[in-house]
């Protein structure tokens, strides 16, 4: 019998949960779309029936502990979720407490950026790195910091919301948040769509009236000059958010991850000469690499926090 801790994700889409060994492997794995607009009790009742679910199907493993990654602000400390804006009903919910009750194990709660990069590196890209930034370019901008070995939380466990460094309040964009030229209001995943949609002679090229970031990189691959326009300009908004990020946290690598950011071999050329252009000199030879663990880097982050107390 070998010892094994659950590991849920809440993402605004997919709420999934995972048994996951001491090595960072993923035994077994569920997911359901994420009862957003249910309410609080909706959403745990979501994570203890896909816990019991794996853990009828896995008589075999031992689970010792729980952790949860959680989109935020949340508070780590407390293990209270102070406000998810995509879900309804979601401020101030005890989620680390009920969970832990619900399923009697010891429950961690992270915010899920920061899981991701706990889980990049303790499994996955960050390996060895004492000094590291991870973001996850997608739905939103997420981020995750760790700095001296150890990671980032700040007062509250609230830090290294790296999204909402406002890099451009000139542009007009409002954020999710509330504010105006947040990073993550000019370069999340729906902001460069806004742009691509708005382009209708690329729509039409592509054929769709409402095509997705996924097509656009296809149509840069391809050579066209409007699509490669927009991914350069992209590359130029992460660059911004991205040195601002090296400045604060002086990192020795930072990590992308997410849907738009699994495009940084397409970006990487145009993002480096930004950040040559707006870092200063001893910044602009840090790495800027792929994150390796994919969809699975807060659930492996969620499971490191559960197996060990002192992370
Ligand atoms: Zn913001």
């Amino acid at each position: 019998v070998s010892e094994a801790v659950f590991a849920i994700d809440i993402g605004g889409t997919q709420l999934r949960a995972a048994i996951i060994g001491r090595d960072g492997q993923i035994i077994a794995k569920q997911a359901s779309r994420t009862h957003a607009q249910g309410g609080r009790e909706a959403i745990l009742v979501q994570i203890t029936d896909l816990c019991r679910g794996l853990r009828a199907a896995h008589h075999s493993q031992t689970i010792i502990a729980c952790g949860i990654a959680c989109p935020g602000p949340l508070d780590s400390g407390t293990g209270v979720v102070l406000n998810a804006p995509n879900f309804r009903d979601f401020t101030d919910v005890p989620l680390r407490d009920e969970i832990a009750k619900r399923l009697s194990l010891p429950t961690r709660l992270e915010n899920d950026g920061i899981a991701a990069a706990i889980g990049e590196w303790k499994h996955g890209a960050g390996l060895g790195s004492d000094h590291l930034v991870f973001l996850t370019i997608s739905t939103g901008i997420g981020g995750g910091v760790i700095a001296d070995g150890r990671v980032l939380r700040g007062r509250r466990g609230m830090a290294a919301h790296i999204g909402h460094l406002i890099t451009d309040p000139a542009s007009g964009l409002r954020c999710p948040c509330g504010a105006i030229g947040c990073f993550e209001a000019l370069a999340c995943g729906p902001a460069l769509e806004r742009r691509l949609r708005a382009n209708k002679p690329l729509c039409a090229a592509i054929g769709k009236p409402e095509p997705d970031a996924r097509d656009l990189f296809r149509m840069a691959r391809a050579g066209d000059p409007e699509a490669v326009a927009l991914v350069d300009q992209e590359a130029d908004y992460l660059a911004l958010g991205i040195t601002s990020a090296l400045h604060a946290y002086s990192p020795e690598r930072v990590l992308i991850g997410g849907g738009v950011g699994s495009n940084l071999p397409q970006m990487l050329d145009r993002m480096r000469a930004g950040i040559a252009r707006t870092a200063m000199p001893h910044f602009r030879d840090v790495p800027v690499m792929p994150a390796a663990l994919g969809d699975n880097a807060g659930l492996v982050g969620a499971a490191a926090l559960a197996f060990d107390p002192t992370i």
